[in-house]
């Protein structure tokens, strides 16, 4: 028997605490079942608040309510109009989203390296990624630790690509004390159950730009234009104009109403998972077998993750044994995430190598995502550091 085994004491196996559960209130259950007695349950007012309140948070003119990030990504490509056989430069470590929805033009998604401090796209490698196809770049503000937007928009105005942030992680985050969703020229949030608010599903796009905005409505709502049914105003509130073959993607009442709710305590949600983190770096930053997440000094992190890194050359473990042990003694954990050139659609589609990304492929091997929301209580936190510092002990060279 290992000593590891041995000496197996502190778990919560059980009473196991969930990686991500969703954080849901009396008072949302209450604004949920509001809009169900209110007879009007699909887009309409609630929509339309929800909308104003995150374009005002966000310090942006336009906020356009839709079903998922995944659609208002696919809206922002759509807006800036992109087509088959351009290009798209993505990073690696991401969801696959980020890059589905390139393909969904028959355009190229162009993936990456990123930076080993924040894991988010690295801009020296999105200059050398440029061709005469490219139109576009998308930063990822992974884990809620803005992308280098400076840099990289400076980048895309010297070479003219449009910059589409996939801020699925990042509100209510900043970047040099401007909002997250006000960073290059569309935004993209994300509201699914796992993220830092949640409307079940959902998704949020955001633009400065006008022509982007009323694009993006039409298209998200079956191509149907406002516009076109204000023509036909004195014909009969029936009528309607098709303008382009759209999508069905906007979001419900009901989902907006959660959002809005959700919304109201963002920040204090922050304020909480804030605390998680600053606990876990006190405790974490003193333990050389552990790398604690980089926050730079002028990013207002969302903490939406809060990922973890092994010294594996300090410790008889890998990275999966790590988890797993994690796992067994009820610590709910995830990894963030599986790079995209090593997922198989991507890797065989475009002939990807590891050595050419080689900082993801080396902070994939290491990395591990720990519980990190508001929810969780003080003695959470504790039962997390210590499972972790004694799954540490256990493996310690
Ligand atoms: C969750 C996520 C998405 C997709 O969000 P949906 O709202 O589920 O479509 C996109 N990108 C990243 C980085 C994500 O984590």
């Amino acid at each position: 028997m290992t000593t590891a085994a041995l000496r197996s004491t502190l778990t919560r196996a059980d009473n196991p605490l969930p990686f991500a559960p969703p954080d849901i209130d009396e008072d949302d259950i209450e604004a949920v079942v509001e809009v169900l007695r209110s007879k009007w349950i699909t887009t309409g007012p609630r929509v339309n608040q929800f909308e104003r309140l995150i374009a005002e948070q966000c310090g942006v003119k336009h906020a356009v309510a839709v079903n998922s990030a995944t659609a208002a990504l696919h809206l922002a490509l759509d807006a800036i109009g992109l087509r088959a056989e351009e290009e798209v430069i993505v990073p690696t470590t991401t969801f696959t989203a980020t890059a589905a929805v390139v393909r969904y033009f028959g355009a190229k998604p162009v993936i990456v390296d990123v930076e080993a401090d924040t894991l988010c796209i690295d801009p020296a490698r999105v200059e050398n990624a440029i061709t005469p196809k490219t139109r576009a770049v998308i930063p990822v503000h992974l884990g809620g630790h803005a992308a280098d937007m400076d840099a990289v928009t400076a980048i895309a105005g010297k070479h003219g690509l449009k910059v589409i942030a996939d801020a699925a992680h990042g509100f209510p985050g900043g970047y040099k004390g401007r909002p997250i969703g006000s960073l290059g020229d569309i935004s993209a949030l994300s509201f699914y159950a796992t993220k830092t608010i949640t409307t079940g599903e959902g998704g949020m796009l955001l633009t400065d730009d006008d022509a982007v905005e009323e694009r993006a409505r039409i298209m998200s709502l079956h191509g149907m234009s406002r516009d076109a049914w204000k023509r036909y105003a004195g014909a009969g509130s029936w009528r309607y104009d098709v303008v382009a073959p759209g999508f069905k993607y906007n979001l419900t009442d009901i989902a907006a109403a959660l959002g809005i709710t959700q919304l109201a305590k963002a920040d204090r949600m922050l304020a909480r998972r804030s605390e998680v983190a600053r606990r876990y770096t006190e405790v974490f930053g003193k333990c050389p077998e552990l790398q604690t997440p980089t926050s730079r000094p002028d990013v207002q992190h969302s903490w939406h993750l809060y990922v973890l890194r092994l010294e594996l050359d300090r410790l008889r473990v890998g990275r999966d044994q790590f988890v797993a042990e994690l796992g067994r003694r009820g610590v709910g954990v995830s990894v963030h995430f599986i790079p995209l050139h090593m997922l198989s659609y991507y890797r065989e589609t475009y002939r990807l190598r590891d050595a050419s990304f080689p900082v993801a492929s080396v902070e994939f091997t290491r990395s591990l995502s720990l519980p990190i929301y508001a929810a969780m209580s003080d003695r959470d936190i504790e039962d997390v550091i210590g499972i972790v510092m004694d799954v540490v002990a256990g493996y310690r060279i």
